[in-house]
């Protein structure tokens, strides 16, 4: 079975907007290989024979988590093959509620940006937001490290999660792009040992080729899950460059692609 933990997309309505606007933020630095929608996800799990994806929210403003979570709740019988994780702005004052609201639509994990949600990973003030969200048993995503829209933000930086790390260790934490966007001296030194998860979207295609990669990965290899971040990278390339390498065993790349993360989130029978 392949998962893929880290996709997106959006409402139809908007979908061609938002795919462009991320374009632009990056200076034309990223190609989108879907067109955001549910569809077209859907057509390119099919080509890289995915069988379920984890999509990724993002509610860039306090107001925002409650309707990102009615869009979820219209989505999720559509397909079973997607799993949706909502998404609340840590200074949304309702977060309690949203949360909640959350964990009873059936979600079962939330993700922070903190770069595009304007807050230090590690602030003390966001504390109370994280502890609602392990209380109802919602497993936290992040993004990490640098962020192409937004190159001189330090808010999800390597030495920020390694403090806020000290507070919830053991807690069911998966940080994007390794840890650290390409960091990876860093990511060993001060996450190596931390017992998070890294998904390895943006930074697999450069993992053979460091040696600090490599050894985080042989540390943590019950803890490295696939994630493609579709539509910033196609799906069927990243299952490829899994399959064939020959580098990982036959288990590392069964934990790679369900075994880890099965560990943190249910998986309904798929048929
Ligand atoms: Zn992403």
């Amino acid at each position: 079975m392949i998962i893929d933990a880290h996709t997106h997309i959006y409402p139809e309505s908007i979908a061609k907007k938002a795919v462009g606007t991320v374009i632009a933020n990056t200076k034309d630095q990223l190609k989108a290989y879907t067109d955001g929608t549910f569809d077209s996800l859907i057509a390119s799990m099919d080509v890289a024979e995915v069988d379920l994806s984890i999509v990724l929210t993002v509610a860039t403003n306090p107001e925002q988590g409650i309707g990102i979570l009615q869009w979820i709740k219209k989505m999720i019988p559509l397909s079973h093959r997607l799993i949706y994780f909502g998404s609340v702005h840590p200074h949304d004052r309702n977060f309690r509620d949203v949360i909640r609201e959350m964990k009873k639509c059936g979600l079962q994990g939330i993700k922070f940006h903190p770069a595009y949600q304007n807050f230090p990973v590690d602030s003390k003030e966001t504390y109370p937001v994280y502890e609602e969200a392990l209380r109802n048993d919602l497993v936290i995503y992040f993004h990490s490290g640098f962020d192409m829209s937004l190159p001189d933000c330090d808010y999800a930086s390597v030495e920020r999660f390694a403090n806020f790390l000290e507070d919830f260790k053991g807690s069911k934490i998966i940080l994007a792009h390794g840890g650290g966007y390409r960091e990876w001296d860093k990511v060993i030194d001060l996450l190596g040992d931390k017992k998070c998860y890294f998904d390895i979207a943006f930074v697999l295609e450069s993992m053979k080729l460091c040696k600090h990669a490599r050894e985080l990965f042989r540390q943590n290899e019950d803890y490295f899950i696939f994630g493609s971040d579709s539509p910033w990278r196609e799906q069927k390339q990243y299952v490829e460059l899994i399959r064939n390498s020959d580098t990982l065993s036959q288990e590392q790349k069964e934990k790679l692609f369900c075994r880890n993360i099965k560990k943190l989130i249910t998986i309904k029978d798929v048929d």
